[in-house]
């Protein structure tokens, strides 16, 4: 017998496209002022953080010698959770010892994949390194991740919108929702 799919659609607005800017701004001064030489590798998580990536660093002044760069990784699981396995697809084009990194990342979750990519770029020695995620589910955390700036602590409900996907889809829509079934 043909399996049926559960039918997703998008549901409630937990943060506007509005709401969004207004907190991307924010993160964007506090990034710029805690920043301490003049030059900033910002690295994106392919392909969930391009979205909030390219709004956060045109937050960002001039005199801010801005590199970017971007990194894919495949986590195993389903497309709603992860299984904590996590692989590099694309790695990074440049060489971040002795540099001012900061990773932007769409979500943090359990805490494993950021952890994973945050133990690969220690070791390659970058001066500094920071960590900006757009959105935390804190109490499903299952080990620690650092993260230094968040924009917004949310519930454990799976959310697409402003780069984040379900199955491919949904990823341009302007605010963040919910998915219902
Ligand atoms: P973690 O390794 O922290 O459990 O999971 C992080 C990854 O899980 C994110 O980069 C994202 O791909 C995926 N993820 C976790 N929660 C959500 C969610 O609510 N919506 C979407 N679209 N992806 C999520």
């Amino acid at each position: 017998m043909e399996r049926m799919e559960p039918d997703y659609r998008i549901g409630k607005v937990l943060f506007s496209g509005g709401e969004i800017g207004g907190r991307v701004k924010t993160l964007a001064d506090q990034i710029v002022s805690e920043v301490s030489g003049r030059d900033l590798l910002v690295v994106g998580i392919l392909n969930g953080a391009v979205i909030f990536l390219s709004d956060l660093v045109r937050r960002m002044p001039a005199e801010l010698n801005i590199k970017m760069d971007f990194m894919s990784i495949s986590s195993y699981g389903n497309a709603t959770t992860s299984s904590g396995a996590v692989r590099i697809l694309k790695d990074v084009n440049s060489d971040i010892e002795g540099r001012d990194v900061l990773i932007v990342e769409d979500i943090i979750d359990t805490g494993l994949t950021l952890s994973y990519l945050l133990n690969i770029m220690y070791t390659r020695k970058p001066a500094s390194l920071r960590t900006c995620v757009l959105l935390d589910k804190r109490e499903k955390r299952k080990v620690a991740a650092k993260v230094d700036y968040c924009g917004f602590v949310i519930p454990d409900v799976f959310v697409v919108g402003y780069g984040l996907d379900y199955g491919g889809k949904w990823r341009h829509l302007p605010d963040i929702c919910a998915v219902e079934c």
